[in-house]
């Protein structure tokens, strides 16, 4: 008995102890950021069919590249100001922006149920969903653009079909150098196509698109992608481009480079066209990513790295590192 008063006593001790680490575990809000995990809510809820990285979640992504790289010191912009969601009337109809209404009209009214900013929810979408991909990056959120835009001009973001100098030229206008392009790309690895091949509506540009991971940067560099999974011709060129495909082909099997890269490209995209040290910090309110599961990329079926044509001349290619099970890739899931 006395032993287990002892133990009653000490548990009285230690009970605040046990309140200030369960407080410890979870992340203290600040009142600045607090709307933003009510649009957490919704939107996982409401867009992302309960935390997914679906079709919505791709979508997410792109439109957040489409809104803030339409920006030119030259022609106009505003970068990501959410214009394409104040003005969807005129810039979804750009052959460049092609699809991305449903995504803007599904993101809109949760804007404006929280009241925040257009240029704020749709960084801030794409922040989430890219945590709802498996192995998908953790990417900082900071809110503050003001609701103030113009319609952009047309023909500011890159196309599929372009070259790589074009690319590079109209990205290093906006301050991005070929590294952060290809950073930028890992995008592809969480991603769909409709409208480049009607044909092949919803195909994937990696045969992992809920996952983001190396197996895109692998895919693009093979003689040709699995059965289902649609290539855009610039991804290719990218791949296969002596400027970019030492940086290409790392991005292969390091998955922390890839994440990390891709952060701090993104984190710049985000701030196109603002003043960044206007904006504060909200990353609070970001999830936690789930972890990689599979670090070993996969050749398609039939392939392996004597398919790889053009590889890096100053880094041996990582073939040791990839899986070469030559067992049949289930079909691709469309998503
Ligand atoms: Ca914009
Ligand atoms: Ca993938």
């Amino acid at each position: 008995m006395a032993f287990l008063r002892s133990f009653i006593i000490t548990l009285a001790i230690m009970a605040p102890s046990f309140k200030l680490l369960a407080n410890a575990a979870v992340t203290p809000r600040s009142n600045k950021c607090s709307v933003w995990y009510d649009v957490l809510k919704d939107i996982q809820n409401e867009v992302f069919d309960g935390s997914k990285c679906g079709e919505e979640a791709h979508e997410s992504i792109r439109l957040a590249f489409h809104d803030a790289i339409s920006y030119s010191p030259r022609l106009g912009g505003g970068g990501a100001d959410g214009s394409i969601m104040m003005y969807p009337e005129i810039e979804t109809k750009y052959a460049e922006n092609a699809g991305l209404d449903d995504i803007v009209h599904r993101q809109r009214p949760f804007a404006l149920k929280h009241g925040v900013s257009f240029g704020d929810i749709i960084q801030f979408a794409n922040a989430v969903a890219l945590s709802n991909c498996e192995g998908g990056p953790r990417v900082p959120f900071y809110a503050g653009r003001s609701n103030y835009s113009q319609p952009s001009p047309d023909n500011l973001v890159p196309a599929p079909f372009h070259s790589v100098d074009q690319i590079l030229g109209r990205m290093s206008e906006v301050g991005f150098d070929s590294d952060e392009v290809v950073a930028l790309l890992a995008a592809h690895s969480v991603a769909a196509q409709d409208q480049q091949d009607t044909s092949m509506k919803g195909s994937p540009l990696d045969s992992t698109p809920s996952v983001f991971d190396g197996q895109f940067y692998l895919e693009t560099m093979t003689n040709s992608p699995p059965e289902g999974v649609f290539r855009i011709p610039a991804d290719r060129l990218f791949a296969t481009d002596p400027r970019t495909v030492c940086l290409w082909q790392t991005f292969v099997d390091d998955h922390n480079s890839m994440v990390n890269q891709f952060s701090r490209a993104m984190v710049k995209l985000a701030a196109v066209g603002q003043d960044h040290a206007s904006l504060y910090d909200c990353s609070e309110a970001i999830p936690a990513p789930r972890r990689l599961r599979n670090h070993r990329p996969k050749f398609p079926y039939g392939q392996s790295a004597k398919h790889v044509h053009y590889k890096c001349t100053e880094a041996s290619f990582p073939q040791a590192k990839l899986n070469h099970d030559s067992s049949p890739v289930p079909p691709v899931q469309k998503s």
